[in-house]
């Protein structure tokens, strides 16, 4: 623990072009981007695997980037977190999801949406209050949300993080272990928190019925989740063996290529008919 937060003050402190790619941005650069809504957000189907319906769309973003093109949020995510920008991001993100609802509804799509959540954003204090006013606005019951947490390095502040989450989950949203199997401390993670959803990585999930090593681990995530009452939802799902061996395993819900890239707004209707008939 002492280590990882050495960690952390280490990477707060490093310069902001820290490259973890080629196409380096800056954080100067991000801060403009959000507030010259160069930003966008993608949808991703996630589907149920007992009868194939639209469960939530996942909402993922992106940076339209002037120069640079288009920046995908591995490239960009974690500079916000470093440099005190995601909590805008964060929120930029899920208002324009909100407002892309809204529109859906008028045009008789109904679905939840799937949102990615940063620690940070739940080591603010105001976050909770921030969320449930900006679902008023939407017409949308938190049920209606789904909050992906992924627990990339120890929490900062575990008493401001549990008690958004337990008011969170109180207030009747559903909460999800994001990228399970891959994060810090999941086990540690699922001990303390009202979760009721695991997303299995990709990693686990692709290949899972063509690799024994592959396969011994996503059995075992999914006897732990179905032993804890969780729904499991798939990620990677890319061909049609994947979805498959998923359906035999009785996993819950799946998301992948072979279901639907992420889709701009204006292609998730198209997608739907095509799918859904
Ligand atoms: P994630 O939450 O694990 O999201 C799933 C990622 O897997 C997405 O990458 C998606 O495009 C990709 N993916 C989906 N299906 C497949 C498949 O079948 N095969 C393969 N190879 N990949 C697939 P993306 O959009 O590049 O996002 C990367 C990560 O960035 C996300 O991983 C999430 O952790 C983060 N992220 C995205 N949007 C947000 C956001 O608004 N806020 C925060 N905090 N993080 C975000
Ligand atoms: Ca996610
Ligand atoms: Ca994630
Ligand atoms: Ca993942």
């Amino acid at each position: 623990r002492e280590l990882g937060l050495l960690m952390d003050k280490l990477l707060s402190q490093a310069p902001a072009r820290l490259a973890r790619n080629n196409q380096s941005v800056t954080a100067e650069e991000l801060r403009d981007a959000i507030t010259r809504n160069e930003l966008f957000n993608e949808y991703q189907p996630v589907v149920s695997l007992v009868d194939g319906e639209l469960a939530s769309l996942e909402v993922l973003v992106r940076w339209q980037h002037p120069d640079k093109g288009r920046v995908m949020p591995d490239q960009f995510i974690y500079l916000a977190e470093e440099q005190g920008l995601i909590d805008d991001l964060t929120r930029w993100v899920i208002a324009e999801a909100l407002q892309q609802s809204l529109r859906w509804q008028k045009a008789g799509i109904h679905c939840a949406l799937s949102v990615n959540l940063s620690m940070e954003n739940l080591e603010q204090l105001s976050f909770t209050d921030w969320l449930l006013k900006a679902l008023e606005d939407a017409d949308l019951k938190p049920w209606d949300l789904i909050l992906e947490i992924t627990e990339s390095r120890p929490m900062r502040r575990p008493e401001i993080v549990l008690d958004n989450l337990t008011r969170l989950r109180l207030k009747g949203f559903k909460l999800a272990v994001d990228d399970f199997g891959t994060g810090h401390a999941s086990l540690a993670q699922i001990r303390d928190i009202p979760f009721d959803q695991f997303k299995l990585d990709r990693s686990f999930v692709h290949a899972a019925g063509k690799e024994r090593r592959i396969r011994v681990m996503f059995e075992s995530a999914m006897g732990l989740a179905k032993e804890l009452g969780l729904e499991i939802t798939a990620e990677g799902v890319e061909d049609e063996e994947d979805w498959h061996f998923l359906r035999q395993h009785d996993c819950h819900k799946a998301q992948g290529y072979f279901i639907a890239r992420p889709l701009g707004a204006d292609k998730v209707g198209d997608w739907l008919n095509h799918w859904g008939g």
